[in-house]
């Protein structure tokens, strides 16, 4: 069928219009003024991404005007609640921008509370602020509208092109619109991946009718890292995969409740269950237990223990703080910022929090660079504070020259959030474009021919679909495809049995993760007869490819990791202590983009925040 091509040249490229892309496009006018700026996105940027309902608060403000904190105070944050493992040069260039970029919301019109007494912005924690933060996702979008050149909705990136000349620098990127089936190709000198993190790559608890119902937005499908991965780009930390400790079925957050409602947990027999493992807890990591705050996967372990020693179910006291009339109003709002349908839930299950307090669980693992976790792409920090091994030239570029990356796309760098995420866009749109006006895009080709491939294979689950529907005699179920759905759910059964999902209580061992590897290899092969019966299955089809790719790199950081850092978001059965004497690193890997194949490495963990106060002092 003939189908129409659209061709667009630009000069930066962003992909995903989320809080990290409309940041890039953004700040890409600021640098570039007479340059070409187009972002392209999967639904539309109005709405689009985690924050598309709304927030209920920044989770990222040092408050640095008042004295509040300051980036190494985040940074060291940043580092106790990863066990250790951060990018420290990453985590402190966020933070050190990231309250220009609030008070930038501030000005644009987004609601802040503030603190009556003190006019400061109005404090969840030490770190979060408080916003009527409904129109959150609009508000950012008109900026980035704004700024762009032009906006592409409805299209979904599919592959990156590359240029012909240097294999190893990008040359733009190709998709579709899932509304008319056009085929775009976008030639660029720069590209900014900003496409969110991964859901649904690990069978998640809500299944049957609740399918599609999780925590990390569902449309989040890991393009973020397919992109870069197939393109070679060097990844980081994939292992460290997130588990949410939430109110259960309607994955309602419980940020505000323990840090403004100072609700508390207790198991089922009202006890503090958290204490009961803590002897437990220090056999596996040591001193990383009296750490403060206990670290968001320590607590994640001793509610698994509690559950899998009988404790549960485990819940949230709720009923002393929602006698206070105020705090009951916050602690339903809270939901209606965000997630309105744990309210919902609440209801069905007749659940007033007043009277009854509420249960919580463990959610299905998230993969992701933004909260608190830091999977992602291996990227270049700022040059006045990156050791060789960090640096190369450009903030935020991934190894592939012209790549960049911001928000949940970039790893090594958690507990940005919503306002670093913005931050990071606006730091990888600078530095692109400077290497733009450094000419370090000069001559990129992109032949007919590579963009004619890539239009045959996105189309292709479209031509396995039209063909092999004429085998089916009766039902629905073809000897030749496998629909998307279908491919969905072998994907998670995978990861969910063999790489530390929820129905074995996180645990994986190198056996398993081999078994894994191997079936995630046939399940890659049997994609390429998926079918797609219409462009909205079409977008399926390269969802699942997309999160395949980026299991497949999840799985091998955990089987090279041969220790359990994070018990609560996975363990080792085989390696079930920390072992900071061999493991206190981090995990790069890369993706022959010509076999395939996997290869890993260590790369050294600076600890630059208090190196560097040490050498003041001195
Ligand atoms: C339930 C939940 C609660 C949260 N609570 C808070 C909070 O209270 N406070 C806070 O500060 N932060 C919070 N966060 C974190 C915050 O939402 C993220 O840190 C932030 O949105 C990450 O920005 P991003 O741009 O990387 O991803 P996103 O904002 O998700 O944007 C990614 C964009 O890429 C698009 N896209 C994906 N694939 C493609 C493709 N192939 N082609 C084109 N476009 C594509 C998506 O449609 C999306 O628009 C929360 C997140 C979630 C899910």
């Amino acid at each position: 069928m003939a189908r129409k091509t659209i061709i667009e040249e630009c000069d930066v490229l962003v992909v995903g219009g989320g809080m990290a892309g409309t940041g890039a496009t953004f700040e890409a006018r600021h640098w570039g003024r007479d340059l070409k700026i187009v972002c392209v996105e999967k639904a539309n940027i109005d709405r689009s991404g985690a924050v598309a309902q709304g927030l209920y608060a920044i989770n990222c403000y040092m408050g640095m005007q008042w004295g509040e904190n300051q980036p190494e105070d985040h940074v060291r944050y940043a580092r106790n609640d990863l066990m250790g493992l951060v990018r420290e040069d990453l985590g402190y260039d966020m933070a050190r921008h990231v309250d220009s970029t609030v008070h930038m919301f501030d000005e644009w019109g987004l609601p802040m509370m503030k603190n009556k007494q003190t006019g400061r912005y109005q404090r969840e924690g030490k770190w979060q602020i408080m916003i009527h933060g409904e129109s959150y996702k609009p508000i950012v979008a008109e900026a980035a509208k704004k700024s762009a050149d032009k906006i592409y909705n409805r299209i979904m990136i599919t592959h990156l092109l590359m240029d012909e000349t240097n294999e190893n620098r990008v040359g733009g990127a190709v998709g579709f619109n899932m509304r008319t089936g056009d085929y775009y190709i976008f030639k660029s000198k720069t590209v900014i991946v900003a496409a969110g993190g991964a859901s649904h790559i690990f069978k998640p608890r809500a299944v049957g009718e609740g399918m599609g119902r999780t925590w990390y937005a569902p449309w989040s499908n890991g393009s973020a890292y397919a992109l870069p991965i197939q393109a070679g780009a060097k990844m980081t930390q994939m292992e460290n995969r997130i588990v949410l400790c939430r109110f259960k079925d309607g994955y309602g957050p419980v940020g505000a409740y323990f840090l403004h409602l100072k609700t508390y947990t207790q198991n089922a027999n009202g006890e503090n269950y958290e204490k009961k493992w803590y002897n437990q807890t220090k056999e596996l990591v040591g001193e990383y237990i009296d750490h403060h705050p206990t670290p968001t996967c320590l607590r994640n372990h001793a509610f698994v223990q509690e559950v899998m020693a009988g404790g549960g179910p485990i819940h949230m006291v709720t009923k002393e703080a929602f006698q206070d009339p105020h705090l009951e109003t916050v602690g339903w709002e809270n939901f209606l910022g965000m997630t309105v349908g744990q309210a919902v839930v609440w209801a069905s299950q007749n659940i007033d929090p007043k009277y009854t307090n509420p249960e919580l669980t463990t959610s299905e693992p998230y993969v992701m660079g933004s909260h608190a976790t830091c999977s992602g792409a291996w990227v270049s920090g700022p040059e006045d504070l990156s050791p060789p091994e960090y640096f190369w030239g450009y903030n935020r570029m991934t190894t592939v020259e012209g790549l960049f990356g911001a928000g949940d796309t970039v790893g090594g760098s958690a507990h940005k959030f919503s306002s670093g995420s913005f931050t990071e866009g606006r730091l990888a749109a600078k530095a692109a474009v400077k290497y733009i006006q450094e000419q370090k895009a000069n001559n990129i080709k992109v032949s007919d021919k590579q963009c004619e491939d890539f239009k045959t294979m996105i189309y292709k689950p479209l031509e396995n679909y039209t063909v092999g529907r004429n085998e089916i005699t009766g039902g629905t179920v073809s000897p030749s495809y496998i629909s998307p759905i279908q491919g969905l759910q072998r994907l998670q059964k995978i990861m969910d049995e063999y790489v530390g999902g929820i129905s074995v209580n996180y645990m994986t061992n190198e056996n398993l993760l081999k078994k894994g590897l191997e079936l995630l290899d046939w399940l890659q092969e049997d994609l390429e007869n998926v079918g797609a019966e219409d462009y909205h299955q079409l977008m399926r089809a390269w969802e699942l490819k997309h999160r395949t790719v980026t299991s497949q790199c999840v799985t091998e950081h955990t089987l090279y990791r041969k220790e359990t850092r994070w018990p609560g978001y996975y363990y080792r059965g085989d390696h079930m202590k920390l072992d900071d004497e061999n493991w206190h690193c981090l995990t790069v890997s890369r993706r022959d983009p010509k076999t395939g194949k996997f290869t890993m490495e260590k790369m050294p963990v600076y600890h630059i925040i208090d190196e560097k106060e040490k050498k003041e002092a001195s």
